[in-house]
């Protein structure tokens, strides 16, 4: 036994020196690696290439503290996720930038907002259809309502599926179609109508809503129609209509202008007014779903 321990420690003393050669060589990687990540790191100064805020957190949601101009520099001390935390060489300023607006290869983060409308399922409305025409024009154009709200809900489904948002019509042809079947579920429902009165003078866009969750959808669309189209804004108003009654989910009644009133008219029988019509809600919705 004593014979095997003393030739055990031999033959340790032996490899005595491999074993400093090897750790010392691990120590010297371990520095290397040190060095370079203190490199990439702590490399002291980085520059603004894009007008941005300097921020009291490594975020968007953080209070900004002030803008920053492009082209300013600073000493980067940290760094959390994409943001860099920064202090301005005379150390009188601190607080945190995004790391794309500098000059570190740093990707902005995709904003989830810039397609609000992806999956959102829509329900579009086309007021009347088939054996009911709905409201009609007394100029020689003879305008019916059913056409034209057929007319722009196709054109706005095909506005919405460019958005990545699921469209349902409930209905898709010239047919005749109960309120009640027209309840159909989604995230949004839009019913799509024009108005008419005896009196040719009237003229506008109306928004409806019924309950509660309608309104906030109205009002939105409202201001979008109010910025955007040419027809008169009559404003979101509380109307107790029967498809905005049936429902549970944020629902309006469009009223896209008076096909009694010729100038109106001309609005709702032409395609290119209708497009800014249809941008308009689209970008209502838009709005809506980025809240
Ligand atoms: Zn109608």
């Amino acid at each position: 036994m004593n014979k095997f321990i003393a030739r055990l420690e031999k033959h340790k003393m032996k490899n005595f020196p491999m074993l400093i050669i090897a750790i010392a060589f691990v120590i010297f990687i371990i520095m290397i690696i040190g060095f370079l990540n203190q490199n990439d790191e702590d490399s002291s100064t980085i520059y603004v290439t894009e007008d941005a805020e300097l921020r009291t957190g490594p975020s968007a949601a953080y209070p900004e503290i002030k803008s920053i101009d492009k082209g300013q520099h600073f000493h980067k001390i940290g760094k959390t996720g994409k943001w860099i935390e920064v202090v301005s060489n005379n150390k009188k300023e601190k607080g945190w930038v995004a790391g794309w607006h500098t000059n570190l290869d740093i990707q902005a983060d995709t904003n989830p907002n810039e397609k609000p409308l992806k999956d959102k399922t829509i329900v579009l409305d086309p007021g009347h259809g088939g054996s009911d025409q709905g409201a009609s024009s007394n100029t020689s154009k003879k305008s019916t309502e059913k056409v034209y709200t057929l007319k722009t809900a196709k054109e706005l489904k095909s506005l919405l599926e460019k958005e990545g948002a699921k469209v349902k019509m409930t209905r898709e042809v010239d047919e005749y179609v109960t309120l009640d079947d027209r309840n159909i579920k989604g995230d949004a429902y839009i019913s799509i109508h024009n108005d008419s009165l005896k009196s040719s003078k009237a003229n506008g866009s109306t928004v409806y809503w019924f309950k509660d969750n309608q309104k906030a959808l109205a009002e939105t669309l409202s201001a979008s129609l109010q910025k955007k189209a040419l027809l008169t804004n009559k404003g979101a108003r509380q109307e107790n209509f029967q498809v905005l009654r049936q429902t549970n989910v944020p629902a309006v009644l469009l009223e896209l202008g008076y096909i009694s009133n010729p100038t109106d008219e001309d609005m709702i029988t032409d395609q290119l007014h209708r497009q800014i019509l249809e941008k308009a809600v689209v970008d209502g919705l838009r709005a809506y779903f980025s809240q």
